[in-house]
């Protein structure tokens, strides 16, 4: 496999994956993995609008850029297969998750456009505008639609069929076979779809199942409607408490909501920015560069202990910029009147000293934020070093993350580099929301001729903003 864009990608004879990234995982980068490998896929022969047909299996924003491109633009006979009742599930119930497709591009100029593809640049299968993750889906259907018709039965969407394995036949094309229901149990593909089989095929099944869970307890999906941004979180307490567990891009934005109420960390910034515009440049600037090493370096790790000196440089640096910013005196007031009224006790309790992997955005007004509320509380906002070893509902029978919860914590010796860390058990105490972002389970993959084939992830990358061709 000589295409290094296919090369990464590639899980075996012609099947490729979108599906094991470590890193970046954003909705656009798997809509950009999604065209590219189309588009090398066409260019080196493995599909091609006579006879090798392409296989796209799941039907998120990845899959569905993969398949408009294949069929529309090359006329490749496609078939994609999606397990749900209709395709992007993923962010349909996202009624208050506001998403931004440039947004983490920050500080790079042109991140507050709010648009994907950038203008002057060639357009995407799917176009993506900020907006409530609904609102993106309700759009997104009606592009596929809109495709569907305009490839004149080129383009085959077949929802309610989960793939369970790839079967490659002796003169190397690809089928696949389907789980039980609603098809009758161990029947493939060939019995009842066109075509029959394929010259490539892209698994998009996505990253797997979020880890939202603790013991019994299960709190939101980070897809899903919350009441975080309502007043008192939507409790009946004043003031709210809240535990965010996690350390990453899903624990910073929410605690970024539950802090302001505000949707964004770019709507935060910018009403912070206005308060002395000039400034920032030099703040950016150095963002910019920190950033900027954090990705090279990360980029060749791969376990804790590469990760954990790189991650807690970068927050001491991070840490540094925010004291800076607030030493200005109007900039310190245009953080605390970010804080809003009805501002609930927020306890982020993170597994070492440092934030994880995330966006710079994210990363700085985290901080901001952090440090404006202990100044106005006098109260500690994160609990480093430490793990969510158990949440249980006070009133039996319930485990909503809306309901008041007894939360038990362990504290954790030396860091996250530690592969032995010890731990110690502290007394339990009680909040009325409980939120766990513990980021996602290995994604795993349909087998191919029965051997499962993707428990080994695939390297982290560093991806273009856009396409250029
Ligand atoms: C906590 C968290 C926070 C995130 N925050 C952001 C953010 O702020 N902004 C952002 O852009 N991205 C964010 N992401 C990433 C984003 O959610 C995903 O990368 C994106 O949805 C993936 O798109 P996709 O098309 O690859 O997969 P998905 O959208 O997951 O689609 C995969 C599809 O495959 C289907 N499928 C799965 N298995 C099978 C099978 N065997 N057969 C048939 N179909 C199958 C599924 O039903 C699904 O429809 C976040 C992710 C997490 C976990």
């Amino acid at each position: 496999m000589v295409d290094p864009f296919l090369s990464i990608h590639h899980l075996r004879d012609n099947i490729f994956d979108t599906a094991g990234i470590q890193y970046p995982i954003s909705i656009r980068d798997q809509m950009i993995r999604g065209r590219k490998l189309v588009d090398r896929g066409f260019e080196n022969g493995l599909i091609n609008d006579k006879d090798k047909n392409l296989l796209v299996v799941g039907a998120g924003a990845g899959g569905v850029s993969a398949a408009i491109r294949a069929a529309v633009d090359f006329k490749v006979k496609t078939v994609i297969l999606e397990r749900e009742v209709d395709a992007f599930v993923a962010q349909a119930q996202a009624f208050t998750r506001y998403v931004d497709p440039v947004q983490y591009d920050f500080p790079r100029d042109g991140w507050d456009a709010g648009c994907f593809p950038p203008l002057g640049t060639p357009p995407m299968p799917l176009t993506y505008l900020k907006g409530f993750g609904n609102f993106l889906v309700a759009d997104w259907r009606k592009e596929l639609n809109a495709a569907i018709r305009s490839a004149n039965g080129l383009l085959h969407f077949s929802p309610s069929h989960k793939v369970t394995s790839y079967n490659v036949t002796s003169d190397k094309k690809i089928q696949a076979t389907v789980a039980p229901a609603p098809i009758t149990k161990g029947q493939t593909m060939q019995s009842f779809l066109w075509p029959l089989d394929f010259g490539m095929a892209i698994n998009c099944v996505g990253i797997a199942a979020e880890r939202t869970n603790i013991a019994k307890y299960s709190g939101p999906n980070f897809w899903s409607r919350d009441s975080i941004t309502d007043l008192h979180l939507g409790t009946s307490s004043s003031p709210a408490t809240a535990v965010i567990s996690g350390a990453g891009d899903g624990a910073l934005q929410d605690f970024i909501r539950m802090a302001t109420s505000r949707d964004t960390a770019k709507e935060v910034y910018l009403a912070i920015k206005s308060a002395d515009p000039s400034f920032f440049s030099t703040i950016e600037m150095k963002l910019y560069s920190l950033d900027d090493q954090c990705q090279r370096a990360y980029a060749i790790g791969g376990e804790k202990r590469h990760d954990h000196p790189l991650l807690d440089w970068m927050h001491k640096q991070t840490n540094e910029l925010a004291d800076n910013v607030l030493a200005d005196p109007a900039l310190k007031n245009a953080v605390k009147q970010m804080l809003r009224s009805d501002l609930p006790t927020i306890d982020l309790i993170m597994e070492c000293d440092h934030f994880d992997r995330c966006y710079a955005l994210n990363r700085l007004v985290a901080l901001l934020l952090i440090k404006a509320i202990e100044e106005k509380t006098g109260q500690t906002v994160i609990t480093p070093n430490h793990s969510l070893s158990d949440v249980q509902c006070v009133a039996p029978g319930s485990n909503h993350f809306k309901h008041r919860h007894d939360v038990k914590t362990n504290q954790r010796s030396g860091t996250c580099a530690d592969p032995n860390r010890s731990s110690t058990p502290n007394v339990a105490k009680q909040v009325d929301v409980v939120i766990v972002r513990h980021g996602a389970y290995a994604a795993t993959t349909a087998t191919i001729q029965g051997t499962p084939t993707s428990t080994r992830p695939l390297a982290r990358q560093t991806l273009p903003y856009h396409v250029n061709d």
